[in-house]
């Protein structure tokens, strides 16, 4: 079957934007699964022949810093154990922050592949600077993208594919 890809991420960094960039108009092929009928959670994605579930795993958005580490977690464990690939996003506006750290050990710790990815980095000459400090997570190489400009969508999708 179709390999799947979870995107992950703090409250408010761009993942349901990216899954609506990637599910309305890059891809070939969008099927709805059948009995989601609240928010799409679920799409097909089609990229350069190679077909994958992409799933947004944010559904509530929390306004407490312990809610939100601690749905994070749980966003995270579902990813681990459903996932083929992760798709951790983080947000160059705000920063690296400790949440981010802590899930990132969780994915470490898990082995899966995990693609890192830096979005709104609306500007590449601008932000790309404030992209290296991403590298401290230890989880590889920052990827960055703007979902709402549709910059690096390419290459992210590339890292993705590559780990199928
Ligand atoms: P989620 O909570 O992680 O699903 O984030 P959303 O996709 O709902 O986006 C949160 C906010 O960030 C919205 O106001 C988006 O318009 C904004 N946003 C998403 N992607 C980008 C981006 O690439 N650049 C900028 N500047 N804003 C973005
Ligand atoms: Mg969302």
């Amino acid at each position: 079957s179709k390999p799947v890809v979870a995107i992950v991420g703090r409250p408010n960094v761009g993942k349901s934007t990216l899954f609506n960039v990637l599910a309305g108009e890059m891809i070939s092929i969008v099927k709805d699964t059948p009995g989601v009928t609240r928010d799409r959670i679920y799409a097909d994605v089609d990229w350069l022949d190679r077909d994958f579930t992409l799933i947004d795993t944010g559904g509530i958005e929390p306004d407490s810093s312990d809610i939100i580490l601690s749905q994070m977690r749980e966003q995270a464990q579902i990813a681990i154990d459903t996932a083929d690939v992760i798709i951790f996003i983080t947000d160059v506006k705000q920063g690296l922050v400790d949440s981010d750290s802590k899930v990132a050990d969780m994915l470490r710790r898990s082995g899966k592949p995990v693609v890192l990815v830096v979005n709104k980095v609306d500007n590449f000459d601008k932000y790309m600077a404030d992209v290296y400090e991403f590298y401290n997570l230890g989880i590889g190489d920052p990827v960055p993208i703007s979902a709402a400009s549709r910059l690096g969508l390419g290459d992210m999708l590339d890292a993705v594919i590559a780990h199928f």
